[in-house]
Order: C-alpha cells, then sequence, then structure tokens
C-alpha cells in the first residue's frame, strides 16, 4: 500500500564526495595524505585492551583534548572534538546560525557549507570571488547570520594573512566567524591565537590532512569557553558517543609524535613546490596554494578532457563541472614518485 507518507520527508541534495576507487591506482583526488600514518598511531591502537572496548568510550575525550589544548596553548575547556571536521562544521552550522540573516560564505569554497546550510534550513549568500579567485575582506562587512571562511581556501588553495581574517571577525561581532583550517598546517598561520580576544570566533581543524588520519576521523575546534559550551551542548543533545575509543587512541598518539609530523608536512610541502614548477612547465597555470593541493588551470586540453583520460590510466584528480571552476583541475600533492608518475600521464596527453 502506498499513503502520502513523502509529504512529511526532508528531501536533500547530499555532498558528494569524491571517489574513494579500489586496486592499484593513483589517488590524487581527495586531499588524503601520500604517507602512512606516524607508526605510533598503530601500536597505540594495538595496545588497547578488549576490556576498554567493551566499555563506552570517554564521552569528553579528556586526554586527546587536553594534549590537543596544551599544543594550542589554551585552555581544554576551548576544545571540541568531532568525528572529523566534517561533523565538527555540520555541529557549528547547526548551534550558531539559527538566525533570520543569511550566512555568509563564498561562492568557489568547499562545497559542503551550502549543503549543510540547506539540511538545517538556514539561510545562506554567496560571495564572488575576484577573477583570480581572492576573497576580499570588505565583502564580509555586511549584515550576516554568520561567516564560514576556509583558510587556505578549497579548492583555490588560497591563503589569507591571519590581520585579513582578524579584520573580518573584528567587523563581525555579532555573529559567530568559523574559519575552517583543514589545510593550515601545510603554509599557513593558524587564527587559534586570536580566540583569546575574540569571543565569536571558531577555528576548526582536522587530522585527516597534515596527520594522515583520514581515516580515523577526528576533528576539532578551539573557541572562546562559553562558544565551545554552546557547541558541545548541541553535540550532547544529538550523540554522547561521537568519538570512539580507538579514534581517541590514535588521535593522542599522532598528536604526540610531533618529529613525524613536522617531517610529512615539509615533504608535501617540497612536493608541491616542485610540482607547481612542472606543471606549469606542462603549460598549466597555478594559484599559489597553501594547501596540500594544487588547483591548475591546463592549456590545449580541456580539463574534463585531462579528468577523464586521467581516470582511464588509473590517476584520479578531482574535477568540477560547475562553471566558476570547470576549466581547472584540483590535484591532491601525492608522493614524488606519484607526482612524476602524473607528469609523465600528462605529457603524453597534452
Ligand atoms: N574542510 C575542508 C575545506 C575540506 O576540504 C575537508 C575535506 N574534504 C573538510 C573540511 C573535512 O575533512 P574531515 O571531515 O576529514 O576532517
Amino acid at each position: 500500500m502506498s499513503g502520502n507518507w513523502e509529504r512529511g520527508v526532508r528531501r536533500v541534495v547530499p555532498y558528494t564526495p569524491g571517489e574513494q576507487p579500489s586496486g592499484d591506482v593513483i589517488k590524487l583526488n581527495t586531499n588524503e595524505n601520500p604517507y602512512p600514518p606516524s607508526p605510533k598511531v598503530k601500536a597505540a591502537v594495538d595496545a588497547v585492551s578488549d576490556g576498554r572496548l567493551r566499555l563506552y568510550p570517554d564521552t569528553v575525550c579528556r586526554e586527546l583534548t587536553a594534549e590537543l589544548a596544551a599544543q594550542a596553548g589554551v585552555e581544554p575547556e576551548q576544545v571540541f572534538i568531532g568525528v572529523g571536521s566534517d561533523d565538527v562544521l555540520s555541529m557549528a552550522f547547526l548551534t550558531f546560525f539559527n538566525t533570520d540573516e543569511p550566512v555568509l560564505f563564498p561562492n568557489v569554497t568547499y562545497s559542503f557549507y551550502d549543503v549543510w546550510a540547506k539540511v538545517y534550513g538556514i539561510k545562506y549568500k554567496t560571495v564572488a570571488l575576484d577573477k583570480e579567485f581572492r576573497i576580499h575582506t570588505q565583502d564580509y562587512f555586511e549584515k550576516n547570520g554568520g561567516i564560514v571562511i576556509a583558510n587556505p581556501n578549497a579548492p583555490t588553495g588560497i591563503l589569507l594573512g591571519l590581520e585579513e581574517i582578524e579584520s573580518i571577525v573584528a567587523a563581525n561581532p555579532d555573529s559567530v566567524v568559523i574559519i575552517d583550517e583543514a589545510y593550515i598546517d601545510f603554509g599557513g598561520k593558524s587564527a587559534v591565537g586570536l580566540t583569546a580576544r575574540y569571543e565569536n570566533l571558531l577555528v576548526v581543524q582536522t587530522f585527516s590532512k597534515s596527520r594522515s588520519l583520514a581515516g580515523l576521523r577526528i576533528g576539532m575546534a578551539y573557541g572562546d569557553k562559553k562558544l565551545i559550551k554552546y557547541l558541545s551542548d548541541v553535540r550532547f543533545s544529538v550523540n554522547s558517543y561521537t568519538m570512539n575509543t580507538l579514534s581517541q587512541v590514535g588521535g593522542l598518539a599522532a598528536l604526540r609524535d610531533r618529529e613525524y609530523f613536522e617531517k610529512t608536512r615539509a615533504e608535501i610541502i617540497r612536493v608541491r613546490e616542485y610540482s607547481k614548477a612542472k606543471l606549469e612547465e606542462l603549460g598549466f597555470s597555478l594559484t599559489d596554494s597553501a594547501a596540500n593541493f594544487l588547483f591548475a588551470k591546463p592549456s590545449g586540453k580541456t580539463a574534463g578532457e585531462l579528468f577523464s583520460a586521467l581516470k582511464a590510466r588509473g590517476i584520479y584528480v578531482r574535477w568540477w563541472d560547475k562553471p566558476e571552476i570547470s576549466d581547472r583541475l584540483r590535484i591532491t600533492v601525492g608522493t614524488k614518485e606519484q607526482m612524476d608518475a602524473l607528469f609523465a600521464a600528462l605529457k603524453e596527453l597534452l
């Protein structure tokens, strides 16, 4: 029997993540880290006892929170942890964007922002980047119900300086400003320090990129104690046990291995700069990416053609069929060997 039950369904168009192909491919499409996580992560996860797994996890992630706070130079009450920064951002949208004014974010940015706005019924307005994909701070000085900026922005890779971030936060004392720093470790200065002076600033980061732990799903946010309390109250109204024990333990081990973190992120930055030069030699024009990916416009063939031809050769990059960016590829920085394989393929294709 089919009645009219669909009248009450919340219908949404979901976010589409990059493909996760199986098999022997060169995967440069979802900005994962090409290096394994610190070997200390596996050791710590292996050492977790059955007795601990039998129990519910620590709801407030005490140890991980304390280490994050210590490393960032903030109090534990200024740290929030979630299941990847997607979860943190989603909770932050739900918590902080609750007025009739539109939330502002760039027209070219992380394509999950408008999806969260729609699923939670939040009004939003996109702000156009300039022709060079730059954000202009004064565009965010108008009345609004909140602001979200990815810094560096994705998929452009372009970084705003701390003064520019501060000018946006300072100009908007009546809104919460979220700075999404998923890629900050690859060349930017974090805005975490500004949270001491601005109650309305939430800085979001992740273990998925610079800590090579996309599979464990750990994200975090830093902010004023009051801001974090509001965020936690909403989170605990949805789910008490979001962070599983293995992620808490593995994340802590990754965080403590600072030497490994410094070594791998320096290598990614080195290969990024090498890759910029190589792509330029191949006729691409590039933004000045401060992230672990490149945003590259080919000449000779269209980005769409190259995307498909590379995929046919087992090399996955990202391409969006959207008017503002359809002439570009977003290419995750892999190992030097992976990048050389990409350049060899591009040389043949072009
Ligand atoms: N923000 C930006 C700008 C991203 O590109 C991503 C990765 N897709 C995320 C947040 C979410 O990453 P995660 O949930 O793995 O922390």
